[in-house]
């Protein structure tokens, strides 16, 4: 089968490998109709996540049919359209059972306190092979598949994979009430679909926050209010947008590729200024055609948007954050979160959690995900997919990747 293949920091490359086979009683095979790029793997191969094994199938994002199951596995039988969700669980610990499915203490090979398995991610994360593939082995399938209903297209069920439930959470554990102001920092995927959650949970004002106007334009449709940090200080103008409080909650949608944070005028007067631009002079002379992040794997380094959230919410408000960031690879200012008496959420989303609800949610005509789906390829051009979204260039907001039927 064809799939995408890592074979080292910046290096990817299409590659044909035996299909899988099932390895434990609750696995399942599933044929992948769909699978789609994710921010998260650029993470993977710019190096800025670290401990990649070469020669691991990436992606994380996919939608199906079952081809085969293992002899345990209860509610999938070969046929069925699924998603599957992103985030690896078990479905039966006790984490899996408080529906903490991003904490799952059996998943991860690595033991209990590995952190959260998915697909296509380093060893620590697994590892398991990944989506962009034609074939995937899907471990726990019946926590870890859903079925997609009839009603769902494949296309809105792929952003269900992961995307739409994160940005979800993001606005969950934001604590989004009806009338509250947020500000949703990256307007990427993920930052998209907070978007949209935020205001599905009912808040009267949804402030996007980022540099890139066709991103910004894509959240003016959404109906968020939008603005751009190259020209005004985002932390200012957040105070003018709620009455000089700050908003009630601040989204961190970015993670700890942010150094585009680092352009124009209203970074110019933040103190982490001088690291990142080093950073970015030093990733320039990086050979390669991908951004490379080796510097983040250093620990220690700062995130201007973490920075902005503090500064820009209102004493008592939440800041939440989804955007991906290694262990200990960034400074946090704890003191000045102290002192404004604010709420810090971070975690991985347990996608399990929340994949019915938003797929019952599509069913019901609520909402389309899959308007932010702006390009459509074969798996086979998938190399060539990822150096245009990894540029983030105009229109490369979200790639799906179909194997030719
Ligand atoms: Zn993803
Ligand atoms: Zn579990």
């Amino acid at each position: 089968m064809k799939a995408l293949v890592f074979k080292g920091v910046g290096k990817i490359e299409l590659a044909e490998l035996p299909k899988p086979v099932l390895q434990d009683s609750t696995d399942a095979i599933v044929r992948i109709i769909a699978a789609s790029i994710c921010g998260t793997d650029l993470h993977m191969v710019r190096g800025s996540m670290s401990g990649m094994k070469p020669g691991s199938i990436l992606g994380h994002e996919a939608v199906g049919i079952v081809e085969q199951v293992g002899a345990s596995v209860q509610n999938f039988k070969e046929g069925d359209r699924v998603v599957v969700c992103s985030t690896i669980a078990c479905g039966n610990c006790v984490y899996c059972q408080a529906e903490e499915y991003s904490s799952c203490d059996r998943a991860n090979p690595n033991g209990p306190e590995a952190g959260t398995a998915f697909f296509g991610g380093p060893v620590s994360s697994g590892p398991f092979d990944g989506l962009q593939a034609e074939f995937a082995r899907i471990p726990y399938a019946d926590a870890v598949l859903v079925a997609i209903p009839e009603q769902v297209n494949n296309d809105d069920a792929l952003l269900v994979s992961d995307v739409f439930p994160t940005g979800y959470m993001a606005a969950k554990i934001a604590d989004v009430q009806e009338g509250d102001i947020v500000a949703v920092f990256g307007c990427g995927p993920v930052g998209q679909m907070a978007i949209a959650s935020a205001k599905l949970l009912g808040a009267s004002k949804v402030i996007a926050v980022d540099c890139l106007q066709d991103r910004l334009e894509t959240a003016k449709g959404q109906g968020a209010m939008i603005l751009n940090y190259n020209e005004n200080d985002p932390v200012e103008a957040l105070h003018d947008l709620s009455d000089g409080y700050g908003p009630d909650a601040c989204i961190d949608a970015v993670g700890l590729d942010a150094e585009k944070a680092t352009e124009g005028p209203a970074s110019e007067k933040r103190p982490f200024i001088k690291e990142f631009s080093d950073y970015l002079e030093q990733k320039m002379l990086a050979p390669t055609k991908f951004n490379l992040g080796d510097q983040w794997r250093q620990g220690n380094a700062p995130s201007q948007v973490l920075q902005w959230c503090v500064e820009s919410v209102r004493k008592s408000g939440v800041i939440s954050i989804v955007g991906v960031y290694a262990e200990n690879s960034v400074r946090f200012p704890i003191g000045l979160a102290m002192q404004k008496a604010l709420t810090v959420r971070a975690a991985n989303c347990s996608h399990r959690k929340y994949v019915p609800t938003l797929l019952k949610l599509i069913a019901d005509g609520q909402f389309r995900p899959s308007a932010i789906l702006t390009k459509q390829c074969d798996l086979i051009q998938a190399v060539n997919c990822y150096e245009h979204f990894d540029r983030r260039e105009s229109g490369w907001l979200k790639v799906r990747l179909s194997p030719a039927a």
